[in-house]
């Protein structure tokens, strides 16, 4: 199996002086492609910045972070927004929609920001409604759904280019028992039938339980839990 993340002895650091907070120091992390993997790690360890890490948001840190066995350090910009429509997706705690657009609508936004046709996603726009079952609330706006729903919209939107990775920042932290559980069973389907390998940061044992794989952020390094 090849690794689609590789993270090797990573060193991340804010501030200086005695302002500076070590956040990594020597850390490193393999993803398999096709995986699931949760990690988890207390509150202020630096669990959302690998998440900008590895999207190259950061791009302050030593060692290397390689995505499709490519070290993003050398990319340029384009070549990092490139990956970022294309190859790897974020889904976060808030749903980030947008107020005065329908589901359909917010799903289809970031390819019509690109200028893309959105004709050629029409399919897969189907396709994405009846697995995250919002088909029937296709035409409502964000306000006339349920936390649990508009999360699955976002989800929606993040999966529709097909990215390789879906990155998940505690997309469960917002909401209840059984809407998390609901989103983790969708995480599930999209990682096993569509092959997309997820990392998820969640602070829930129920919910890492769903990983195949579990990492904790202990001590500045990345370990198997
Ligand atoms: P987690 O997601 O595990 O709760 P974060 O990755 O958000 O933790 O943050 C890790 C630590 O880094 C925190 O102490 C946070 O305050 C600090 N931090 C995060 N982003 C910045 C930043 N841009 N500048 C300075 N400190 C930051
Ligand atoms: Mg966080």
């Amino acid at each position: 199996m090849s690794n689609v993340i590789e993270i090797v002895d990573l060193k991340k650091r804010f501030g200086s002086g005695e302002n500076e907070a070590i956040i990594y120091d020597g850390a490193n992390l393999n993803i398999e492609k096709g995986s699931f993997v949760s990690l988890t790690g207390p509150s202020g360890s630096g669990k959302s910045t690998l998440l900008y890490l590895i999207g190259g948001l950061d791009r302050d840190f030593t060692g290397a972070i390689r995505i499709g066995g490519k070290n993003i350090s050398g990319m340029s910009d384009s070549e990092l927004s490139e990956i970022r429509s294309f190859k790897l997706s974020y889904v976060f705690q808030f749903y980030n929609l947008v107020a005065n657009l329908t589901v359909e609508e917010n799903i289809l936004l970031p390819i019509e920001l690109s200028g893309r046709k959105t004709k050629a996603y029409k399919d897969k726009l189907e396709e994405l409604l009846e697995l995250t079952g919002l088909t029937a609330k296709r035409k409502c706006y964000p306000s006339q759904l349920s936390g649990g729903q508009q999360q699955r919209c976002s989800i929606a939107r993040a999966v529709l280019t097909e990215p390789e990775i879906l990155l998940a920042d505690e997309a469960t932290g917002n909401l209840d028992r059984s809407s998390g559980e609901e989103i983790m069973k969708l995480f599930k389907r999209l990682n096993e039938e569509k092959g997309i390998t997820i990392l998820q940061v969640t602070h829930s044992p129920e919910c890492a339980a769903y990983g195949s794989r579990i990492v904790r952020l202990s001590d500045h390094k990345l370990v198997e839990a």
